[in-house]
């Protein structure tokens, strides 16, 4: 360990029970007053200040002599706020108003991309009917390839907005530009960055400066440490309402679009307190591999999981091979019922 007094130091002080309003102020005070960020953090039983500075200013103060300070870590993790160290209890994530984290699953289906009214419409139909909790559908669209279909933009936002009214349920859509960060904000409940985004800073502060639920999906080339210190852009700005999604990583292995990396999910439950969901579709990339990987993301621990349902695959513009049809939602419900009970999951 580094013994210099130079550079950035993070400490997590943690207050005692007792502490009070005027006891968590003061400290707050004294970091602002020594030019250092102060995030407060309020748990069931204690209160945590996280901060971050200058090494030397920080280093200076005696905060284990503060009113009511039980004591000062300093973060050894890159990643702060995110981190189990700076909060102990799960963070519970309202998209709308359903809860996701800490036993709230969450269960986000619809079509990968909104089509039409008509391809959309059935859809939600079908996925509320089975138990869906947020729907799913894109107006902007990352494609590989320029030529294809890049989403409807802002009508496909207004569909979707017509969708929640209709079926009562709160909808998730991605934002790939951060000059779109208010409009899809305007609209949408839960903002999704793809993989793709992950490691685009500039669209995480945007982000990190609004107030609408964020949902990371992993960098496919990235580590779960770059992952969380992405979210971490996001929280430091302000905004704490982050669900982290495992979507497969690029591997050797041909045989699926990505590989599933469960074992993400209990790593970063270790490390984080934000919810973690999983996305069988856009890791296994074939629609008989999607009911497997959810049921193994619901007993992997995970938060929830978001899967790709389309009215009629073959037709579909984007990602059809991995969409499945409503029945076969209607099936993988049912386990995914079962299966959640044993998990002691409410749905
Ligand atoms: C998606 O969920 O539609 C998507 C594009 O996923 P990913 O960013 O994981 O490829
Ligand atoms: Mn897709």
């Amino acid at each position: 360990m580094s013994t210099s007094t130079k550079g950035d130091e993070s400490l997590i002080i943690v207050m005692r029970q007792s502490a009070d309003a005027s006891d968590i102020e003061h400290v707050v005070e004294r970091l602002r007053d020594i030019g250092a960020e102060a995030h407060v953090s309020k748990g069931q039983f204690r209160t945590v200040i996280g901060a971050v500075g200058d090494r030397e200013r920080i280093q200076q103060l005696p905060w284990e002599a503060f009113s009511n300070v039980e004591r000062a870590v300093p973060v050894l993790k890159p990643f702060k706020f995110v981190s189990r160290d700076f909060q102990a209890d799960d963070t519970i994530v309202s998209v709308g108003d359903v809860p996701v984290g800490s036993g709230h699953f969450a269960v986000i289906a619809g079509p990968c991309a909104v089509e039409n009214k008509d391809q959309l419409y059935a859809a939600a139909e079908a996925v509320v009917g089975a138990g869906a909790t947020i729907l799913r559908g894109d107006a902007f669209k990352p494609r590989t390839s320029p030529y294809s279909f890049q989403g409807l933009g802002e009508e496909g936002l207004q569909l979707l907005a017509e969708a929640r009214e209709e079926f009562g349920i709160p909808f998730i859509a991605e934002v790939l530009d951060p000059r779109d960060v208010d409009l899809v904000a305007s609209y949408a409940d839960l903002i999704r960055v793809g993989t793709r985004n992950m490691a685009n800073f500039t669209l995480l502060s945007e982000l990190g400066k609004q107030s609408k639920p964020v949902m990371l999906k992993r960098g496919f080339t990235a580590t779960i440490e770059e992952w969380l210190n992405a979210a971490e852009y996001i929280y430091k700005e302000g905004n704490h309402n982050v669900i982290l999604c495992e979507r497969g990583i690029r591997t050797f292995e041909t045989a699926t679009r990505n590989t599933l990396d469960i074992s993400a999910v209990p790593v970063v439950k270790s490390l984080s307190h934000l919810p973690v969901i999983v996305d069988p579709s856009h890791s296994g990339g074939h629609r008989h591999l999607v009911a497997p990987l959810t049921r193994i993301s619901v007993v992997s621990g995970a938060d929830g999981f978001i899967v790709d349902v389309h009215p009629s695959p073959e037709d579909a513009l984007v990602d059809g091979a991995q969409a499945i049809l409503p029945g076969e939602f209607i099936d993988l419900m049912s386990d995914v019922k079962a299966l959640a009970a044993l998990m002691q999951l409410s749905l």
